[in-house]
């Protein structure tokens, strides 16, 4: 009997040892990687009776909360080294996007003075004594302390700073100090950067903990929420939340978050940031808006934009844009067209003036200069010949017997022998500085630059030969019975004291030698005659 008995006991024992190692073979290993920036031994202790507690609920299953670094995570979740993952929200919804983490399950609960914290926030502070820091507003171009550049707390700072209308901080005025938070404290009090921010919550920690001395820092933007507990800065944004890794079954997931939410830390609200617990998934599209907004990765590639969209997002600023340059291209056109018509004018008022001086200075009947051109051309080459030192010659023109040829074949008859003579004058006087003007009534006046008498001489015969030859008939002339001219020649170099006066008056008194001693004749000394 006592043989059976041994051998039924020897047997129970090989079942249970062997259940034993069946159940050790079997068990397996449920991993939650969770984020940690501060020391990872301190992190431990605070995740210890959770992890002991799900160890408790499930035997057959080995769980192991595990704290990890910013990278250490990172390359948890890219090679499935874990199983699930607690992270702040920012990093929850890179991971979502880069790696297809479900979604939330749970939302950490953390507790305070005995009241359960939904939501986090942010303090923003600068040195108590800047005195060009006293508001939000001030800190527009300012140096901003972040433990990395994108951070979630960076997010939420820039966030408000948008809501309050300032300028996102421009990368250069990022002044990076790494993690823990506190780095930022240090180094707004040391002066390396304007202002700075921690979690809401942490700077009475370390005030409580004898760390801080508050009076040192300014609060910026202080927001009046009645239930919170800590200086907060900006608006609350929900708490961490705790998702599984794609490979995850889904019971795994429904029994986890149902022990998860069953669970309160048993001596909670020790500090700040005590653990309390967990509640359902709280909403995290407000997160994913602030990162949209910032272009926080993973949203900081340039979204497919439509033309609708365009439309839609700025149809005041197209309107408006549309409206200006519609005005623009109204005004160039009207400057183009007014410009145009100023040319047109211009052009007219030119031809206008050019008739005008033209009608100034010809004589209306022969077509040659009148008076005012003489006197005016008269100046000018005076003066030319006597600052070149040079000759100036002149012709005094008058046709003999003109009154009685106007009265033997009328005055219209007159006026076009004037005009023959005219013509006759301007052909015979060729070079371009020469200048032929009715002087008066049937007299005309001929200057030529640079002839000396003989030339002037010449120039006389020449145009009484050609008189001849054309041979107007005179009825009545005592000389000729054609028409005919008397001249008095003069030349002059004017020198320094010359007067014009009398070098005109001059070939005008040789003119009327040449009429007095008989007409149709040319007179280039008062005392001869040709
Ligand atoms: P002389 O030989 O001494 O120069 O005698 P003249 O008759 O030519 O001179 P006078 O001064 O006595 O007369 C000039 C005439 O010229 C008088 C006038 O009828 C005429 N006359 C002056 N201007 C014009 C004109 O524009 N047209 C016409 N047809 N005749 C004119
Ligand atoms: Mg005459
Ligand atoms: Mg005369």
């Amino acid at each position: 009997m006592s043989t059976v008995v041994r051998l039924v006991g020897c047997a129970c024992w090989l079942l249970l040892l062997g259940g034993l190692m069946l159940s050790q073979a079997e068990a397996r290993e449920l991993r939650i990687g969770v984020l940690v920036f501060q020391n990872k031994d301190v992190a431990a202790k605070e995740w210890q009776d959770l992890n002991v507690y799900l160890n408790h609920l499930r035997p057959d299953v080995l769980f192991r909360i595990l704290p990890l670094g910013k990278d250490e995570l990172k390359r948890a979740v890219q090679d499935g080294q874990i199983d699930f993952m607690l992270a702040n929200p920012a990093v929850y919804i890179r991971y979502q996007r880069y790696h297809g983490l479900s979604s939330p399950l749970v939302t950490v609960m953390h507790c305070y003075d005995e009241k359960s914290l939904h939501g986090f926030g942010v303090s923003i502070f600068c040195r108590a004594d800047r005195a060009d820091i006293q508001c939000f507003a001030d800190l527009r171009e300012k140096r901003f302390a972040v433990p990395y550049h994108l951070s979630f707390g960076t997010a939420i700072v820039q966030h408000e700073m948008l809501l309050n209308d300032l300028p996102e901080v421009r990368p250069e005025h990022l002044v990076e100090v790494g993690f823990p938070q506190q780095n930022t404290i240090w180094a707004v009090l040391q002066g390396q950067a304007d202002f700075g921010f921690a979690r809401a919550g942490l700077l009475e920690q370390m005030a409580a903990n004898g760390k801080l001395d508050l009076d040192q820092l300014r609060i910026l933007n202080r927001q009046p929420f009645a239930d919170y507990p800590f200086l907060v800065s900006s608006h609350l944004f929900p708490e961490w939340p705790l998702a599984a890794l794609r490979h995850v079954s889904l019971d795994d997931q429904c029994w986890l978050t149902a022990a998860l939410l069953q669970w309160r830390q048993a001596d909670h609200c020790r500090r700040p940031f005590s653990l309390h617990g967990f509640r359902t998934p709280a909403d995290y599209t407000v997160v994913e808006e602030v990162m949209r907004k910032l272009r926080f990765p993973p949203f900081d590639s340039t979204p497919d934009v439509r033309t609708s969209d365009l439309w839609t997002l700025y149809r005041s600023q197209i309107l408006v844009l549309l409206v200006l340059s519609a005005a623009i291209f109204a005004l160039g056109l009207y400057l183009y067209l007014s410009r145009l018509q100023l040319n047109r004018i211009r052009r007219e008022l030119q031809s206008s003036n050019k008739k005008l001086e033209q009608l100034a200075t010809v004589d209306g009947l022969t077509g040659v200069g009148n008076r005012r051109s003489f006197d005016e051309a008269s100046k000018r080459l005076w003066a030319s010949a006597q600052r070149n030192r040079t000759l100036l010659g002149l012709l005094m023109v008058d046709i003999d017997f003109f009154k009685a040829y106007n009265d033997a074949l009328g005055h219209q008859q007159g006026d076009w022998c004037l005009q023959q003579v005219a013509q006759l004058l301007g052909r015979a006087c060729k070079r371009p500085d020469d200048l032929i003007a009715r002087y008066g009534g049937e007299e005309f006046a001929i200057l030529l630059p640079q002839a000396s008498l003989d030339d002037c001489r010449h120039i006389a015969r020449h145009i009484q030969a050609q008189l001849a030859e054309r041979a107007i008939p005179h009825p009545c002339s005592e000389v000729s019975p054609s028409v005919t001219l008397s001249i008095g020649c003069h030349s002059q170099l004017p020198g320094v004291d010359g007067q014009l006066d009398e070098f005109i008056l001059t070939a005008d008194r040789r003119l009327y030698v040449a009429k007095n001693k008989g007409r149709n004749r040319i007179c280039w000394d008062e005392r001869e005659e040709a």
